[in-house]
């Protein structure tokens, strides 16, 4: 690399990291692993995140999906998948859950992850995986979302005879 383009390279690694500062989300701690969360109130239909990744043939990866070998593609078309297990990839933190605050778009492309309800600063950013991605990775433990885990709760005291507990999220509030 000669020096021009050293510095031109300097000067957009100075702007993405003035950029991150204002970021619309960090990556921190959620009830099952790591999540995405909102860094900023993000208003309703606003872009989030995009989905980046090795493009790969679909057919390839209904493969790697029938050997469960890694939960990060996604589909934009029979055509092509995304492959989203790289680090970079911060949207591949973004949790399911079956109530949401975010959708995937595709673009010519590219995957988008944009919000469909204003998301408060603070809350988990969240995506709703779809059936077939659930059946395949979640398996027998079934969903464990919030409001799954919720249910799960509320059905177990009600087979206990006992009143669900109030969770200690909502009393707080
Ligand atoms: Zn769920």
């Amino acid at each position: 690399m000669n020096g021009v383009r050293g510095c031109a390279v300097a000067r957009i690694e100075k702007k993405a990291s003035r950029k991150k500062s204002e970021a619309l989300y960090r990556v921190g701690r959620a009830q099952t692993g790591l999540g995405l969360f909102a860094a900023q109130d993000i208003p309703e239909r606003k872009l989030i995140v995009e989905y980046i990744g090795k493009r790969i043939p679909t057919r390839l990866a209904q493969e790697i999906d029938r050997r469960r070998a890694n939960k990060y593609l996604f589909e934009i078309d029979s055509r092509w998948t995304i492959d989203g297990a790289s680090r970079l990839n911060l949207a591949r933190y973004v949790n399911h859950s079956c109530d949401p605050n975010a959708e995937a778009e595709s673009n010519r492309g590219r995957l988008m992850y944009r919000a469909i309800k204003p998301i408060a600063a603070g809350s988990e950013i969240t995506l709703d995986y779809g059936e077939e991605h659930m059946e395949l990775y979640f398996g027998a433990a079934g969903c464990l979302c919030p409001p799954c885990a919720d249910m799960a709760k509320t059905l177990l005291a009600k087979k206990a005879g006992k009143k669900p507990a109030r969770r200690s999220a909502k009393a707080a509030r």
